[in-house]
């Protein structure tokens, strides 16, 4: 199943994820160095919070959402976010921005001492909450997806994923408790046909997470 996916899953040359529906968002720009792509940064968003296939995401990430249909929505009147990639609930994939270019997801943030993810980080967005567990085909297109920037980035490794409560522990708090990284690693190795490699847990520890979240990414 996983070989599967994985020979589905590839990116192209000009990075785009092929089998992916594409919705280009005009919230990217050039990275610094298109070369150095060395984070995969995991998120959680739904939109209104807790609902699910509204299409409201992607209405954000294009910047065409309605702010005056739902109240949850007024905070995001202005925005301007994007990530590269979607996973809704059934595990459908969408790309808003090519991996070679900077998506607008992490906002403020920091790795390891170094500032602005976005310049070097690819942002993948799970349909969810931080506190309604994620669905298994979630987990499935995720390692299948991880697999393959894996495979088409060389400064890509396990030991770069993190969540965006990592990277932004003072405003941020997806993909929540509810996101299980283990699974997501264990999912990895069977993928791969190897051995599971040692993840850095440290890297995978969401300090402070809670339930509550902003709906907004920031940027
Ligand atoms: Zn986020």
């Amino acid at each position: 199943m996983c070989f599967h996916i994985r020979t589905m899953l590839h990116v192209t040359d000009d990075h785009w994820l092929v089998g992916a529906r594409r919705i280009e968002s005009p919230n990217a720009g050039p990275r610094p160095d298109p070369d150095d792509i060395s984070l995969v940064v995991v998120h959680g968003i739904s939109l209104p919070p807790g609902e699910f296939g509204t299409g409201c995401v992607e209405a954000l990430f294009s910047n065409t959402l309605a702010i005056d249909a739902h109240p949850a929505f007024a905070d995001l009147d202005g925005v301007r976010v994007s990530a590269h990639l979607l996973i809704s609930r059934r595990g459908r994939l969408t790309q808003f921005v090519a991996f070679d270019r900077r998506a607008w997801h992490a906002g403020e943030s920091s790795y390891r001492g170094r500032q602005g993810c976005n310049d070097f980080s690819v942002g993948i967005e799970l349909e969810g909450t931080d506190s309604m567990p994620y669905t298994k085909t979630q987990y499935v297109r995720l390692a299948a997806v991880v697999g393959a920037l894996l495979a088409r980035y060389p400064r890509l490794s396990v030991s770069s994923l993190v969540g965006h409560a990592e990277i932004a522990p003072d405003r941020k708090t997806d993909p929540g408790p509810s996101f299980d990284w283990r699974r997501l690693v264990l999912g990895l190795s069977t993928c791969e046909g190897q051995a599971p490699r040692a993840p850095r847990l440290r890297a995978l520890d969401l300090r402070g997470a809670s339930p509550s979240r902003s709906p907004a990414e920031g940027s």
